[in-house]
């Protein structure tokens, strides 16, 4: 990142002038973390203690024998507490508002696991915690506006635009600039205006700093590729991190959604329908239109589901340092399937982009190399739309009972 929190040509603070301070504050509070080795001990301390970590790598010795090509090495985000690796960044977030000493969060959230991270965060820290989610999505995902505000926070359906994440990270925004003093905005993804990016992806690197110890240790080499599904690219920037400087391959999945040529899909820097543009605070490749005007992005996977990407990931890609590939909706069912069946674990539909592709590569690989799948989150979460998709009978007939029970209690 340059002074500016350019990568490249990408990235920048493009904030209104009442934030200018607010961010000058967070810009030292993250510079001074990062040359402070006690920061990054008592993050891993809260890691270790409160989350899972070391989360583990397995080998998927079912899934690779049925390919017959490399084998295949699991990174376990999925334990993580809650679920994904949110924690990871909501936790180093956290510990960064404890040292500024504010006591009120902010969240955007889409599917609610962002939401639901931070809430976890600020329930253990002590803070006040409001979620911006967008109408739409408070629908759709009513399990976890549920527990968030067991938690204790306060979920605001946001009403505006297509009611979805971009008009709640909008609103989040409105939300900051009247409440400067007392409240951090805890930023979801790699997204957004500097430093929020690069802090992002420091607090998610603890994905690849494990890996490339785990790997070593279990496989005697290097993997010769990773893979990872992109949204905004934190879970990719966190698995990739410790690679950047080997020879190992670097595979980001995005959501294909019904196929790239039917232009439901949210894939941004694989395919040819996103341009360059200034949104949100940052500058990268957006799904838009030639005004500017956002575009309606599709993915069975909500937390893919986004317009905009990374800035450092459009750097990595204009570099040709990462590849980027997409992953339909039925592809993503299929590798889900599969990887269920063979190995008895259920990764999220965003995760199960990743294994789409590494499922294409694995065969066409020898046995002595290694690849790794960054399993970014569990799949538990999933159980209305991949029943659904399944088109479960018996689940149906669950829904169904449990509707008529309600109705006949009120
Ligand atoms: C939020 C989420 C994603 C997408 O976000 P990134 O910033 O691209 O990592 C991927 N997988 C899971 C399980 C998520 O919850």
């Amino acid at each position: 990142m340059d002074n500016k929190g350019f990568f490249g040509d990408w990235g920048g603070a493009y904030i209104p002038e009442v934030l200018h301070q607010t961010f000058e504050e967070l810009k030292k509070e993250y510079a001074k973390a990062r040359q402070d080795p006690s920061f990054w001990q008592e993050y891993l301390h809260i890691m270790r203690t409160y989350s899972c970590r070391p989360t583990p790598l397995t080998h998927a010795k079912n899934l690779s024998d049925h390919f017959g090509g490399a084998q295949i090495y699991i990174k376990r985000e999925d334990l993580n507490h809650t679920g994904a690796h949110k924690a990871n960044n909501v936790m180093g977030q956290g510990l960064l508002v404890q040292r500024m000493g504010k006591k009120r969060v902010i969240a955007e959230t889409g599917a609610g696991q962002h939401g639901m991270a931070t809430a976890t965060m600020a329930a253990k820290f002590g803070f006040d915690c409001t979620i911006y989610m967008g109408e739409v999505d408070v629908m759709r995902q009513r399990p976890n506006v549920f527990w968030m505000e067991k938690m204790g926070a306060t979920v605001v359906p946001v009403k505006d635009g297509s009611r979805t994440l971009k008009d709640a990270i909008n609103e989040a925004f409105r939300d900051w600039v009247t409440n400067i003093d007392s409240t951090h905005y805890v930023f979801g993804t790699a997204c957004g205006p500097a430093p929020f990016p690069e802090m992002v992806s420091w607090f998610q690197s603890i994905i690849s700093q494990e890996a490339i110890e785990q790997i070593q240790e279990y496989h005697g080499k290097l993997p010769a590729r990773i893979y990872a599904c992109v949204g905004g690219g934190s879970n990719a920037m966190g698995a990739f991190t410790h690679f950047l400087d080997t020879d190992t391959e670097l595979v980001g999945v995005e959501a294909g959604g019904h196929g790239i040529e039917t232009g439901q899909h949210a894939a941004r820097l694989c395919g040819k329908d996103a341009t360059p543009g200034v949104a949100q605070g940052y500058k990268t490749m957006f799904l838009q239109d030639d005004d500017g005007q956002m575009l309606e992005t599709h993915s069975v996977a909500a937390g893919l589901d986004y317009v905009g990407v990374s800035p450092i990931l459009a750097d990595l890609w204009e570099k040709k340092r990462v590849r980027f590939e997409a992953a339909t909706d039925k592809e993503v069912m299929a590798a889900l399937d599969l990887t269920m069946k063979k190995e008895g674990i259920i990764p999220a539909l965003e995760s199960s982009h990743a294994f789409v592709q590494a499922f294409k590569e694995a065969p066409t690989l020898s046995s002595d190399e290694a690849i790794i799948i960054n399993m970014s989150g569990r799949g538990d979460k999933d159980i209305f739309t991949i029943a659904h998709a399944f088109d479960d009978p018996s689940w149906k007939e669950f829904i169904i009972a449990r509707g008529k029970e309600y109705s006949s209690n009120s």
